[in-house]
This record gives structure tokens, C-alpha cells and sequence, in this order.
């Protein structure tokens, strides 16, 4: 036997299933209540279909060229597209054409470009926890005013708050100011309970400060190939 072995992509996700559940548990939570999202951006359809064989539904995407191409390569109705990456309004329509849930909604003309009568698209409004205004993600002071907007327009349910942990500050402090973005959301709507956060390097904390949506991607599909 070999002394040193690889370990497998099934041996890490059972890993970080583990550790979602004892983090759940640690806070008094229940498992059921969290969804893990595998974020694949950058990784072959293969890998997916190797996840989807392991019990995997819910799939992350960043660019919308990339996803298109392995959502038509898998052409497989049971997995469930999340769309977590910056949307321009050039592609919105198209996005919401595969995406069961975008998390990155920032803005007001996004929501009118997704208005339909006919699709439901699911949406995050994601804040901006920098002070950098290139991030994606909405200044917390104006989250209210985009939830009014996306409460009028036909075709979208708004589901909740969506943030990145910034780089270099203590993830459980930004993770408590994506819980109170949350609170004051459900003060306009009642609904929109959800709280995506949490990523490899800090979802425990965000399972602490009541994440719902983990979007997971090196810790359980290994170092993401360089970009093309
Ligand atoms: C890439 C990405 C993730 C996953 O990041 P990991 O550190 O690989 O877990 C989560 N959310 C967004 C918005 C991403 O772009």
C-alpha cells in the first residue's frame, strides 16, 4: 500500500460535510437547513459529473460563457444552477435562462432587465462589505431601497442577503454585519430569510452568524485550474 495517497474528491467532500454538520450542530442549527452550493467556476464538466455521481445538486458558477457551456455538456435537468458571479446586464437575461438562483443581484437595472411574467428567477442582493466600489454587491446603506425594487418586479423571488467575507478582516465580525443586513431586509421582506455566505476558508464562521447558502469550491474540489 502506498504510503502516501491521494486524497479523493469524495474523501473531501464526506470532509466538509462533516465539518458543515458539526458547525451546524455547534451552534444549536439544524443540517437541514443549510444548503451547499459546489462552486465549480474554472473546473472541467467532468468534475461535475463525477460530483453529480457522488450526490451533488447544487452547482456554483461565476462567468456566464463558462457555465452556459458545461450546463448544455451536462445537459442534466436534476442539478440545480446558482449563478455567484458579477452579471452584466448584457448577459442577465441569459443567465436567468439556466440559473435556478442568482446571488449576485447589486443593482436596479438588473431586476428590470429579469422582470418576466413568465420565469421565476430567485435572486440574492449581495453586499458589499469593502469599501471598494469595483466589488460587486450593493453599499449596505442602499440595500433597502434595491429590496423595494425587487419586491415590485413580476418574476423575481427575492430570497436574501449575499456577501463576500472581505480579505484581511475577521470573517465572523463581516459575517455579523451580513446578519444584521439580513434582520433589517426582513423588516420590508418577511420572506427573504436566506443568507448566502460562507466560503472554503470560512464557512464555520459563517454557519455561526446563520448562513444558509454555502458556496464551497477548493476545499472540496481541490486547487481550481489556472484561468484560461
Ligand atoms: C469562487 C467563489 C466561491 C468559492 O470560493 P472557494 O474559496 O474556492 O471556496 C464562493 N463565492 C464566490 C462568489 C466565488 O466567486
Amino acid at each position: 500500500m502506498d504510503a502516501v495517497r491521494q486524497v479523493t474528491l469524495s474523501e473531501r467532500l464526506a470532509e466538509i460535510d462533516s465539518e458543515i454538520s458539526a458547525a451546524a450542530l455547534k451552534s444549536g442549527r439544524q443540517v437541514a437547513e443549510i444548503t451547499t452550493i459546489v462552486v465549480t467556476k474554472f473546473q472541467p464538466a467532468s468534475l461535475i459529473r463525477e460530483l453529480s455521481a457522488l450526490g451533488v445538486r447544487n452547482f456554483g458558477e461565476s462567468r456566464h460563457q463558462e457555465a452556459r457551456q458545461k450546463v448544455d455538456e451536462l445537459n442534466d435537468p436534476t442539478l440545480v444552477w446558482h449563478f455567484v458571479g458579477q452579471v452584466q446586464g448584457k448577459k442577465a437575461r441569459h443567465i436567468a435562462e439556466y440559473s435556478r438562483v442568482i446571488h449576485s443581484i447589486d443593482r436596479e437595472p438588473l431586476l428590470t432587465l429579469l422582470a418576466s411574467d413568465e420565469k421565476l428567477t430567485q435572486c440574492f442582493l449581495q453586499l458589499n462589505l469593502t469599501d471598494d466600489p469595483a466589488r460587486g454587491g450593493v453599499n449596505p446603506d442602499a440595500l433597502l431601497p434595491l429590496a423595494e425594487v425587487a419586491l415590485r418586479t413580476p418574476g423575481i423571488e427575492l430570497l436574501g442577503v449575499m456577501a463576500v467575507a472581505p480579505l484581511g478582516q475577521d470573517p465572523s465580525r463581516s459575517f455579523a454585519r451580513v446578519r444584521m443586513a439580513s434582520e433589517l431586509l426582513q423588516t420590508v421582506a418577511p420572506d427573504a430569510v436566506s443568507i448566502s455566505a460562507g466560503m472554503s476558508g470560512d464557512f464555520r464562521e459563517a454557519i455561526r452568524e446563520g448562513a444558509t447558502h454555502l458556496r464551497i469550491g477548493s476545499a472540496i474540489t481541490g486547487n481550481r485550474p489556472v484561468a484560461g
